[in-house]
């Protein structure tokens, strides 16, 4: 139960004073809770910069196009003369030492008349200009007499706003929320505290909406850093919490006798490298400890990943028990397939694929067979997930390409076994300061070297306007039999469109070459999809002009040329992954990245990038400098996913010291029973982590 304490931070808006339901809606959509707002998603809403009205000069002093507050004597209005409304009505002003004009348009003459009455001293804050010699200000943000002066905030925020929502409404809302804030118990360490010189969480939060100084909102700030250090502790204990859940849990020791997987690598064309051995190892020793495994396979494109998958399902399958291995498209799940079946027959392991294709009788008899435990390796893509696939003793779930799925999907695919063990594949090289943050709970494995026999790719980068030469040279390529990808552009985000950019080339590609010529998109039906596939990898086309859906895992070692449409359009993680797809066979490869110019500062980066390296890990890295850590995991946010105050950027360097507090506290006090584990649990609460509570004790 949620601590009563916290309940002003859980109240509607509509308690706010002022905050009717037309307002409730436009905050619902400023603070993306269309549901209802609560106070907390209002305190959490920080400024975006703020304006800094502490310039008080004498007229004859005022810097035109800098924001000043003048104090100035009104001395008469000039409406706009009769039937001329849209002129400006003007009030002129003055001090001892010059004149100003306060300029309004569509003004409200009686509201103006009050608002500066004639012969009185105001204090009038806003963008200072010249306009034909005559100093003004057109709209001023702030007219207050003496007593409104001493509270204007001389700093003032700004905020992200939204059409309908002004800056008034949320600074009043604000000022009330500020005001209702409770005293609470000190979460954190107080050492750690006073070294980072951090302010209490609500000192934080008023220093944040009200900054005594410009500099005190910057997210180096300490107000902000300890709001973010709120926000990774809170989830670092959660992730905490759910691992212990996770380890309490009945897993089971599985022992294989290793037998199937010496035949697999017996029947291998070539050695397993060191990396592959090592997180084989560390997969099999994770399966034989009595708790769940939640492992992370991290490995570039190429890096051979799927036989690491293949050879530790073996090794649950060597223990009587079944494994299953989860694509994220079709096309990459029937490839595992291809590229598994002769190597599991060869082992006498069963293996079958379930995708949404598989239909009627057919799929009817697959899932008995699966019920009754004749199939061993059960390949598919979400199709998985459905209520009637039953295993008769799942122990492994292996998820490729990982970060197109969500953790519920992960969670979904556990259940379908009494003690599932999980290893989960991405060869998104994900820097480790985000797996840290996303992943918390899982261990990982990096596969960072390339199989031996790889040939470094040739990059290169040619304006689009060299199109005719770069088709000349895909036909000598053809000539000599090698076999090129043509990958076209992403118009908009719509699969329909990029289907009709690849159509459009793939028909003037074809009146060149002809049948040499395939094609491949998203909106193809399964079956046209594996048959171009399928001509392309046996060699029976030997131009696939395609889609972004080649993107992930197809693997044809013959490709040996890649032609990047607009490659300027393209994420750099996308580049890569695309460019992996060739360099993987003895041949000599070619990547030719078509642009059209002029190119921004971030593209021209981008293609340099691709140029200089083929190491996945620096080009995450930078990626995540040139973008921001958002779009890494294919999101496009500026700030983490599922974090509302804490930025890796500005923050990242916490994220270890949170780790470590949460482990360190939770050794201590497993149920959050002390006193800073109550307070703790305020925080948990504060930052929408509370899950985690009810999995304190519990199963
Ligand atoms: P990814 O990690 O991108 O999924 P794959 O598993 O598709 O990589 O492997 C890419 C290619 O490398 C495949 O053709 C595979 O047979 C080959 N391969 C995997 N391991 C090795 C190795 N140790 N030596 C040589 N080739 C390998
Ligand atoms: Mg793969």
């Amino acid at each position: 139960m949620r601590p009563p304490l916290l309940d002003p931070f859980f109240a509607a808006l509509t308690t706010l004073p002022g905050v009717g339901p037309k307002l409730d809606r436009l905050f619902g959509r400023l603070l993306g809770r269309p549901e209802g707002a609560r106070m907390l998603d209002l305190l959490f809403h920080l400024p975006s910069g703020h304006v800094d009205r502490r310039a008080r000069p004498k007229l004859r002093d005022v810097v035109p196009g800098t924001v000043v507050t003048v104090a100035v004597t009104i001395d008469r209005h000039r409406p706009p003369p009769p039937g001329r409304a849209r002129l400006p009505y003007q009030v002129h002003a003055s001090d001892e030492t010059g004149d100003i004009v306060l300029t309004f348009f569509n003004a409200r003459a009686d509201y103006l008349k009050t608002l500066l009455p004639v012969g009185e001293t105001r204090y009038v804050s806003g963008t200072a200009n010249l306009y034909d010699g005559t100093l003004q200000i057109v709209h001023p943000d702030r007219v207050v007499d003496e007593q409104g002066l001493a509270t204007l905030p001389l700093i003032e925020p700004v905020y992200p706003l939204t059409e309908g929502l002004g800056a008034n409404a949320v600074r009043k809302a604000l000022d009330a929320a500020l005001m209702r804030i409770p005293a609470l118990d000190e979460w954190q360490d107080e050492a750690w505290r006073a070294r980072s010189s951090f302010p209490s969480f609500a000192d934080s939060l008023r220093t944040l909406h009200r900054p005594p100084q410009p500099d005190d909102l910057r997210a180096d700030r300490p107000a902000w850093r300890r709001l973010a250090y709120d926000e990774l502790l809170a989830s670092q204990v959660a992730l905490v919490l759910v691992r212990a859940h996770r380890r309490r849990q009945p897993g089971r020791g599985r022992t294989g006798d290793g037998r199937l997987r010496e035949r697999i690598v017996a029947a291998l064309p070539y050695s397993l490298t060191r990396s592959q051995h090592g997180a084989l190892d560390a997969i099999v020793a994770d399966l034989a400890k009595p708790e769940r495994m939640l492992r992370l396979l991290q490995g570039d494109v190429g890096s051979g990943k799927t036989v690491v998958a293949l050879l530790a399902a073996a090794a649950a399958i060597e223990a009587g028990q079944q494994a299953t291995l989860m694509a994220p498209t079709e096309i990459l799940a029937r490839q595992h397939l291809h590229t598994i079946a002769p190597l599991a027959e060869r082992a006498g392991i069963t293996v079958a694929i379930l995708t949404g294709r598989e239909r009627g009788r057919e799929r009817d008899e697959l899932l008995r067979r699966l019920a009754d435990g004749a199939i061993d390796l059960l390949v598919g893509t979400h199709a998985l997930f459905q209520d009637e696939v039953a295993f008769k003793d799942l122990a492994l779930a292996i998820v490729d390409e990982q970060h197109r799925f969500g953790v519920h999907q992960r969670l979904a695919l556990a259940q379908k076994g009494p003690a599932v063990d999980m290893l989960v594949m991405t060869a998104t090289p994900i820097p480790r300061t985000l797996v840290l943050s996303f992943f918390g709970d899982m261990d990982i494995s990096e596969l960072r070297e390339k199989p031996a026999g790889r040939q470094p790719v040739d990059t290169r980068t040619v304006p689009l306007a060299r199109l005719d030469e770069i088709v000349e040279a895909v036909g000598r390529a053809l000539d000599e039999g090698r076999r090129v990808y043509w990958v076209c552009p992403l118009v908009e985000e719509t699969e329909t469109s990029d289907m009709a950019a690849a159509e459009a080339r793939f028909a003037e590609l074809k009146a060149r070459f002809g049948t040499r010529v395939g094609l491949v998109h998203g909106r193809m039906r399964g079956a046209e999809k594996d048959a171009a596939m399928e001509d392309f990898a046996a060699g029976r086309t030997g131009l696939l002009v395609a889609t972004i859906v080649i993107e992930v895992g197809v693997d044809v070692p013959e490709a040996t040329v890649m032609v990047i449409e607009h490659a300027e359009r393209f994420g750099l993680a996308q580049l890569h992954q695309l460019r992996g797809r060739i360099g993987r066979g003895s041949g000599r490869s070619t990547c030719l990245l078509l642009y059209r110019r002029p190119l921004g500062e971030t593209a021209k980066a981008r293609l340099a990038i691709m140029r200089e390296t083929e190491d996945g890990f620096r080009i995450a890295e930078e990626d995540l400098r040139l973008r921001g850590e958002g779009d890494v995991l294919g999101t496009r946010q500026s700030g983490l996913p599922g974090f509302r105050i804490a930025r890796i950027a500005d923050h990242g360097d916490m994220l270890a010291a949170a780790r470590d507090d949460a482990t360190l506290l939770l050794s201590r006090d497993p149920a959050l029973t002390s006193p800073r584990g109550q307070a703790l649990r305020c925080l948990l609460y504060l930052f929408e982590r509370d899950a985690a509570i009810r999995l304190i004790g519990a199963g």
